[in-house]
């Protein structure tokens, strides 16, 4: 994987990590793995989310700018959801707990659909995760993302 390239990104994004309580060793792992590439863009966790992972960044003396929002269940998803609205929002890395109901269903559902909405990359799993953090499109000054159509389609 071309790392050193990644991380020498031109751009300055702001990455919204949010993971359920299952999924959050997962989150730390992924999140001290990329370390080095996340402290160079801001971070936007939701409460617990984003202490651990300060918590984690800390240990190993790493600088980022994290901005934590809300718990989860008491309206981070839906915190981080306004910022996607409002376009603030460049790419979310949402590790869900699939095996186990959450209280905040429908917050979880907004966040979402509103990254669909808005064309806000999504990774709800590592590889995702992995993939969109490596591409070389973020840097492409000729590639300017398709937006979603609703229109009805005629054969
Ligand atoms: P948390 O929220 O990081 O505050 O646990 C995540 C969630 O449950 O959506």
């Amino acid at each position: 994987m071309n790392r050193e390239k990644i991380e020498n990104m031109d751009k300055q994004l702001t990455i919204a990590l949010v993971a359920h309580d299952r999924r959050k060793a997962d989150m730390v792992e992924w999140a001290v793995f990329n370390a080095d590439m996340l402290s160079k863009h801001k971070l936007i966790c939701t409460g617990t989310t984003g202490g651990l992972i300060q918590k984690a960044f800390e240990e190993k003396g790493v600088e980022a700018e994290i901005v934590c929002m809300n718990s989860g269940p008491l309206g981070g998803d839906a915190e981080i959801a306004a910022l996607v609205v409002r376009k603030q929002i460049n790419l979310a890395v949402f590790l869900i707990d699939d095996l186990n109901a959450q209280p905040h269903e429908a917050d979880i559902q907004m966040l979402l659909r509103q990254c669909r909405v808005h064309n806000v990359p999504i990774a709800c799993n590592r590889y995702s995760a992995d993939l969109m953090i490596t591409s070389s499109l973020w840097d492409d000054e000729d590639y300017v993302p398709s937006e979603p159509r609703y229109i009805k389609f005629d054969r």
